[in-house]
């Protein structure tokens, strides 16, 4: 793909992470060079705030922090990184709060922590009126749950890395939620070819997830927000419409999450 005046947006990429030590400049250059016009940055607890904020200083125009407590980042400390969560918001303005939910495919010992820390997290998103980027793995009805009988209604944001079943993707978007689609959308047996086709485009937005989930022909392997435009044609085949498409009303759906 080589069409400068297409802008992709970046929804969620860790490029804070240690993995990029070496290259990172080079690396967020590549993305830019390849039409990535912003990369918002989910934290995850409070020893990756200095990191993501150095970058939020060099890159003011393009890189965007969130502030959030990761639910695989709850432990017995969770309220001591609550705190310094909410510090953080009362200095700053974050593009969001992220990432946040119930992780229950890693370790369920704190799961009554994380819906706690879910819950009040999204009392700080209606506070500082922002919205909220979910990480929900093993997680989809019980996130939803909480979202339903206790968060606000008017609570929008993404359902991060979004691989669930079409039922659970039409009830994210009837709950007002975009589907946060990557890498997984190139894998083999990934399932989102059986959702997509069924999605309307205002529904979607990319993302990398990077580090962590590069789309083929480099699964495995590191993954970096320049591999969107992977993501972004993935997504065109699947819907049946042109990249530029794709491209373009992806932004414009992660755009309006931020008015
Ligand atoms: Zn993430």
């Amino acid at each position: 793909m080589n069409n400068s005046s297409l802008q992709i947006i970046e929804t969620h990429a860790h490029i804070y992470d240690e993995t990029y030590q070496e290259d990172r400049d080079e690396m967020l250059e590549k993305a830019f060079s390849a039409g990535v016009s912003q990369i918002w940055m989910p934290n995850c607890a409070s020893e990756t705030i200095d990191g993501m904020m150095a970058l939020a200083e060099k890159y003011p125009n393009q890189c965007f922090p969130m502030m959030g407590l990761h639910p695989c980042y709850v432990k017995e400390d969770f309220e001591k990184e609550l705190a310094i969560v909410e510090d953080w918001l009362n200095k700053y303005k974050f593009i969001a709060i992220g990432e946040i939910g119930m992780d229950l495919y890693w370790d369920k010992t704190f799961v009554k922590q994380q819906e706690e820390a879910f819950l009040y997290q999204c009392q700080l998103a209606k506070k500082h009126d922002l919205w909220i980027d979910i990480h929900s793995r093993n997680a989809f009805w019980e996130t939803v749950n909480l979202i339903e009988k206790n968060a606000d209604s008017n609570l929008k944001g993404i359902f991060h890395c979004f691989t669930g079943t079409l039922e659970e993707a039409q009830k994210a978007i009837e709950l007002g939620f975009l589907l946060g689609i990557g890498g997984v959308v190139t894998f083999k047996n990934g399932g989102l070819d059986k959702i997509l086709p069924h999605v309307d485009l205002t529904s979607i937005v990319l993302e990398t997830d990077a580090p962590y989930l590069a789309p083929v022909p480099y699964r495995g392997k590191r993954n970096e927000p320049s591999y969107l435009s992977i993501i972004a044609q993935k997504v065109a085949d699947l819907m049946e419409c042109s990249v530029e498409k794709v491209i373009e009303q992806s932004t414009q759906n992660a755009l309006n999450l931020c008015q």
